[in-house]
């Protein structure tokens, strides 16, 4: 069970690494938007919710807006409409100008309330929250557990080959008390049925 958790996060963090290691590059040429809008009724208000991801000059940006309004005219005024999502790529700088080097390392947060002000009377209350994620982050935390999972994958399949304990690396040639005498880890029955005749027959 522990294994099979680890193979699982293993796979999530390669797959996380993967795409990483092609955005980031892609990153710094080019500017790639994802967005998304809803708006609900809630009571007698209305909710407009905004979600934004950016990849960047070497970092994922992520924007979140929530809007609560008293008119659900309120959306009519913006780009993007409810339920619409928005894919955008396009040539780095276009959007405006880029953070560059070394300001685009650094991770960053912002949050911010009563974005809207006073220069909307229909909104009642409104929340932002930002987050900059460089590349170089993601791939300190998405590439350990896989090259891990690699190192233990190699020394698994060297222990199965020489009859080895897969979890101490004791010698098991011969064993036939179908436990590991150092760790107590039960052997596995195929390689323990082969292995000892060929060569218990030079140790008796
Ligand atoms: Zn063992």
């Amino acid at each position: 069970m522990k294994r099979r958790l680890f193979t699982f996060a293993a796979a999530g963090s390669l797959l996380l690494c993967t795409a990483v290691l092609i955005l980031w590059p892609v990153s710094l040429g080019r500017e790639s938007f994802c967005e998304h809008t809803a708006f609900s009724s809630y009571g007698k208000d209305w909710y407009w919710v905004n979600w934004q991801i950016w990849s960047e000059d070497g970092f994922l940006r992520w924007a979140s807006t929530w809007v609560e309004v008293n008119t659900p005219n309120f959306d009519s005024t913006w780009d993007e409409q409810p339920g619409q999502w928005t894919l955008k790529s396009q040539l780095l700088g276009t959007s405006g100008p880029q953070m560059g080097f070394p300001a685009n390392l650094r991770p960053q947060w912002d949050t911010a309330t009563g974005v809207f002000g006073p220069t909307r009377p229909d909104v009642i209350r409104s929340r932002y929250v930002g987050i900059i994620i460089p590349y170089w982050c993601l791939l300190a935390v998405s590439l350990p557990l896989p090259v891990v999972w690699i190192f233990r994958h190699r020394r698994q399949t060297h222990r199965r080959k020489r009859s080895l304990c897969l979890t101490c690396g004791y010698d098991l040639t011969g064993n036939v008390s179908g436990t590991c005498p150092e760790c107590g880890t039960p052997v596995p029955k195929a390689p323990a049925d082969k292995s000892p005749f060929g060569k218990q027959g030079g140790v008796t």
